[in-house]
């Protein structure tokens, strides 16, 4: 029953927010008058004194997500954690402020000066780096609400095959690229507008973001996390983060004795084996394939840049600017009137076609400039995976995969070695 209580709360904390948001009705009426809801709308702005009293919460949270991790080494704990995160930053604060969203503030920031980014929100994008920097992935063991969600409907984990693993991972990647890509020329939040999550916190997605998260929760009952594995692109830079964390968490909460008996307890696939009994590679010969890999970075870096050039235009049709200069010339092109209501506004607005065109110029060649970018991070992101698919580490224990580990403490029951400071639930 102990054990349950966290799911019986998320299922409480399902109906309480579905009651409290009956206001908002779900499916949303339709109305007989011109009105259309918009695509997107934001929780209110709040004041700064509440954005301070969030961001206290959220070091606090990872603080004490840290030490259950890693001092108490408590998976119960872990899952309260993901309940309290849940209830507070999922549907309290209704998904923003998001540490996963901030990586657009920053880089809008970075590449428009008309843009300032406040100071919770940079502080919510680095302050979990930090962490990861420190202690590994406790930002999405237990303060994350998009992993928690998905932490506490993870049931019946099934193991995919490694290919598609693989393959799956780096979409993340792509994500991330086209993420900063997109909010560096001002053109969209894309990981707002496809946060599967969100809808559900808020209750005021387009249907189709509903059931896509909806969709993706019933997948996470089998292939546990799947937003946090194969879309997160904040999990890209935690990854990165977490591999150089100095303490980071352990299976065992002492030595390793090589039982096997944790070897298939992570349903993310994030532990090391102990390798010792391969037999291991001649070292001229793996030197050899690491030089080859190796060489093999600048050509992705340079492959990527080049094909994320000529991707330009079309990835600039992203840019609404640049949606309605193309309606508006195909418009001029082919006689058939545009009938969109931007096209609409824009007429009725007055601006001249000139004008519209010199604007759809200016951000096709800022797209010239900045879509290399993406495509050369992309290329080296490659070609780094290539090079550490090739080095073969010497592991004389179990240990986990510190980019992938999210900290969960799910294995922790498995390891057989207690120690009496241990107070593993
Ligand atoms: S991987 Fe992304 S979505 Fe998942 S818990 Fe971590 S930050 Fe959150
Ligand atoms: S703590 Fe890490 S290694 Fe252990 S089950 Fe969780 S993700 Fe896997």
């Amino acid at each position: 029953m102990k054990k349950a209580l966290p799911y019986i709360i998320l299922v409480l904390l399902l109906c309480w927010h579905a009651v409290m948001f009956a206001q908002d009705r779900f499916p949303r009426p339709e109305f007989e008058t011109d009105y259309v809801y918009p695509e997107h709308q934001m929780p209110t702005q709040r004041a700064p004194f509440w954005q301070y009293i969030d961001l206290a919460v959220l070091i606090g949270a990872l603080i004490v997500t840290t030490w259950l991790a890693l001092k108490k080494r408590s998976r119960q704990g872990l899952l309260w954690m993901s309940v309290f995160s849940l209830a507070y930053f999922g549907f309290y604060r209704q998904g923003c402020i998001c540490s996963v969203g901030s990586v657009q503030n920053v880089s809008l920031a970075l590449f428009n000066d008309g843009y300032t980014i406040p100071l919770t929100a940079l502080l919510f994008f680095i302050i979990p780096l930090v962490f990861a920097l420190l202690f590994g992935r406790v930002f999405c063991a237990g303060v994350c609400p998009l992993g928690a969600i998905q932490e506490l409907t993870g049931f019946a984990p099934v193991k995919l095959p490694k290919t598609v693993d693989v393959v799956l991972a780096s979409v993340p990647f792509v994500y991330l690229a086209l993420a900063v890509l997109f909010s560096a020329t001002n053109s969209t939040f894309l990981i707002c507008r496809y946060d599967p999550f969100v809808g559900i916190f808020r209750l005021d997605a387009p249907y189709t973001m509903i059931i896509f998260g909806v969709l993706l929760l019933l997948a996470g009952i089998f292939v546990n996390r799947p937003y946090c594995r194969y879309l997160c692109p904040y999990g890209v830079l935690l990854n990165i983060f977490s591999r150089f964390a100095g303490k980071h968490l352990t299976i065992t909460p002492a030595e390793c004795t090589n039982c096997r008996l944790c070897e298939a307890s992570c349903p993310y696939d994030a532990i090391l084996p102990s390798n010792t009994e391969q037999v291991s590679e001649a070292p001229e010969r793996s030197r050899k394939r690491f030089i080859l890999y190796f060489l093999f970075i600048p050509l992705f870096a340079i492959a990527g840049g080049y094909l994320f050039k000529n991707l330009a235009p079309a990835l600039s049709g992203v840019n609404s600017t640049v949606r309605l200069a193309r309606e508006i010339r195909f418009e001029k092109e082919s006689g058939i009137e545009a009938v969109t209501k931007s096209a609409l506004a824009f007429k009725e607005a007055g601006q001249t076609e000139a004008d519209l065109f010199a604007q759809e110029e200016f951000i096709i060649n800022r797209f010239r400039k900045a879509s290399p970018w993406a495509g050369i991070f992309l290329g080296i992101a490659l070609g780094i995976g290539m090079v550490s698919l090739s080095i073969r580490r010497r592991r004389t224990e179990y240990k986990p995969d510190q980019g992938k580990c999210y900290s969960c403490g799910k294995c922790f029951k498995y390891c057989p070695i207690k120690v009496k400071s241990s107070n593993e639930v």
